[in-house]
């Protein structure tokens, strides 16, 4: 049944209910997956984990029967952890991604969705080795059995991972692939350049070239600008240049059943629009003008 569909939004973690509000505000969209942050996302200051309401949390998605197997944890996306050539930096990045496993399974989540950052002139190739050892000095020092999902990219700047090949690519470096699975954004593949109107077979070329067993977490957001434009700006569903069907289509993907959805779509006038767009996917039916209430 359509009610199954395993989907959510981003949702914030502020004081003074932090994670118990978390897991409210996902509930009050309806939502059967989400998507947090366990900080700032600009930043790697991390409140301790004791201050969080993590208990409060994790008690009030038992008693929902919400399943903790889809609920996502986002790095902060500052960090490179591509970095080479900025040993000076290196050491904080590698000790912030071992911190967010760590607080990532503290949270009972078993998905760290990361960037897989920038080449900064490097070039992709080095940049994609130098990922791929980070990973090792990270996973060797990990004791969790969280997963890291390396986001594909729009290819905004010098970001690496804007290609099924380059994500299989650190997979196949990393010597932790076991630990290692994929985030789709279907507003940076399709920035990126891939036909996201074409669901079947981009499945079929991510399957192909990754595996589809690799992906771990979509995220469902629909593009401002058009395909191939490497700009990496998200649009609400329907209102994009890839467009609601196709968005509905992946969200209702057979082949995603199991897979968290995850909408990263702007907020308007302030005011979260996931409940209708959550309502949308979930119903497969369009609202034609469904934001102009929100812009009233
Ligand atoms: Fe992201
Ligand atoms: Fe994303
Ligand atoms: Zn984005």
């Amino acid at each position: 049944m359509a009610k199954d569909l395993l989907i959510g939004s981003h949702v914030g973690m502020n004081a003074p209910d932090y994670y118990l509000g978390s897991v409210k505000e996902a509930m009050s969209y309806g939502s059967t997956a989400f998507m947090f942050y366990t900080g700032a996302p600009q930043n790697s200051y991390r409140k301790p984990l004791g201050d969080l309401k993590i208990e409060e949390g994790r008690a009030l998605l038992k008693e929902q029967g919400f399943d903790e197997n889809h609920i996502v944890v986002h790095a902060p996306y500052i960090i490179n952890p591509a970095n080479k050539n900025r040993p000076d930096l290196l050491e904080l990045t590698i000790k912030t991604i071992i911190n967010e496993l760590r607080r990532t399974a503290a949270f009972g989540a078993k998905i760290l969705v990361l960037h897989p950052g920038n080449h900064l002139g490097l070039g992709a190739e080095e940049a994609i080795k130098a990922l791929a050892e980070n990973l090792d000095t990270i996973l060797s020092q990990d004791g969790t059995d969280v997963k890291i999902a390396i986001e594909t990219m729009a290819g905004k700047g010098s970001e690496i991972g804007t290609c099924f090949e380059d994500v299989r690519k650190i997979i196949d470096l990393c010597h932790y692939p076991d630990r290692l699975g994929v985030c789709l954004d279907t507003c940076h593949v399709h920035d990126a350049g891939y036909d996201v109107n074409n669901v079947d077979d981009l499945l079929a070329e991510f399957d192909r070239i990754i595996s589809l067993k690799r992906l771990l977490v979509v995220h469902v957001n629909d593009s401002k600008n058009i395909r191939g434009a490497h700009k990496d700006r998200h649009e609400n569903i329907g209102y994009g240049e890839i467009g609601f069907e196709a968005l509905c289509k992946i969200a209702n993907h057979p082949l995603l059943r199991d897979i968290p959805k995850i909408l990263e779509t702007p907020y308007i006038n302030e005011k979260a629009p996931y409940s209708d767009e959550i309502r949308m996917l979930r119903d497969e039916k369009f609202i034609d003008n469904w934001k102009d209430k929100y812009l009233a």
